[in-house]
């Protein structure tokens, strides 16, 4: 394996069977030198820099019915909140003290929120930080609300492609969500002109590993600027409830050839990895990956918005502990800072 990891790390490619049989390899030797290899392309780019971003999670509404998550229109038992333009606000103001310079705000597909609202929001928040970045992951619009948000002052979009596979991605969603439709919003958001972050969940259900290959294909047609992925974890009140979840090993090993193939790549080690696993997010960073992304919704909320079962959202998850996070990836000899932490060229 080393010589095809060794490859990798030079020519940013594999051929297919060469990339699948490193997507299928799990061997701790194997892992190692992945792990290896990755951080001394961080390290080239980045440093040791760890940049955060403070996630707002302000509305688990959902007209979706994504089949596995948690907040989808279909579950009857999430408890339904969204957060004031003031609360948003207030969450900001928090985080800056904290030392976020950018802030993410994920939801759900929630039609309250309309281009008006969702404009008032990002010219407010651009207005008060300046000098913080914004980030939006609201899921599909039309390219009119896309260019709105920018023209707003919107820096960057996440939106997970989830699987580059029609018929995998037909398993996952219901049919009035196709992958051409993804695609287009995810194609339309990279015109306009925003850092744009997708990705999928690793080990979801029916992924198989010529799914993964997929997946790195489409992450390398489009260079997008951020890459988000995190395991599969089953939610009991999801048409996926006893699906076994994806596993923190699979999940790191892939952020590490993403990063082989992405050198620059703003990659995090998710809240899902650091679900699955105590150490995961440190790991994360081991394998490769440059972003975390603590949570800094309101204390009230945080237990609603419940994508996967156990979604850790308090301890060092959470923004109010960044402290403990400095402290933890400090003693691996990483360094959190306070920074917009912007995609750079290379
Ligand atoms: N509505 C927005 C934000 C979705 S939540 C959008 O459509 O982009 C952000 C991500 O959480 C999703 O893209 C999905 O990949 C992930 N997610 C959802 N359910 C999950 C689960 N059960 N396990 C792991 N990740 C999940």
């Amino acid at each position: 394996m080393k010589h095809l990891i060794d490859q990798l790390a030079r020519e940013r490619d594999l051929p297919d069977e060469a990339l699948l049989s490193l997507i299928r390899c799990e061997t701790p030797e194997a892992e190692e030198y992945l792990a290896q290899t990755a951080a001394a392309v961080r390290q080239k780019h980045y440093g040791k820099d760890v940049y955060i971003r403070g996630l707002i999670e302000f509305t688990n509404y959902c007209k979706n019915d994504c089949l596995y998550c948690g907040i989808r229109r279909s579950n009857q038992k999430a408890q339904r909140y969204r957060l004031s333009e003031e609360d948003i606000l207030e969450c900001c103001r928090h985080g800056y003290e904290l030392g976020f310079r950018t802030f993410v705000l994920q939801g759900g597909e929630d039609p309250y929120f309309t281009r008006e609202r969702m404009v008032r929001i990002v010219s407010s928040i651009k207005q008060k930080f300046p000098d913080c970045a914004l980030t939006l992951s609201v899921g599909e619009k039309s390219r009119e609300e896309y260019e709105a948000y920018f023209a707003a002052g919107a820096d960057r979009y996440l939106l997970r492609h989830e699987t580059a596979c029609p018929c995998h991605y037909a398993k996952l969603h219901p049919a009035e969500l196709t992958l051409a439709e993804r695609m287009r919003c995810i194609s339309d958001l990279k015109k306009i002109g925003f850092q744009t972050g997708i990705g999928f969940m690793v080990g979801s259900p029916f992924q198989t590993p010529q799914n993964i290959l997929q997946d790195l294909r489409y992450i390398q047609s489009l260079r997008p600027e951020m890459v988000g992925i995190g395991p599969f974890i089953p939610h009991k009140d999801t048409p996926f409830c006893d699906e076994p979840a994806g596993t923190a090993r699979q999940t790191l090993r892939l952020l590490a050839i993403i990063r082989l193939m992405l050198p620059t790549v703003l990659l995090p080690a998710t809240t899902a990895l650091g679900t699955v696993s105590g150490d995961g997010r440190v790991r994360g960073m081991q394998f490769g990956a440059n972003v975390v992304m603590p949570n800094l919704s309101p204390l009230s909320v945080r237990k609603k918005y419940m994508l996967y079962d156990n979604k850790i959202a308090t301890g060092e998850e959470a923004a109010e502990s960044v402290h403990l996070l400095r402290k933890t990836m400090s003693a691996i000899g990483y360094q959190v800072v306070t920074a917009r932490g912007d995609w750079k060229h290379e």
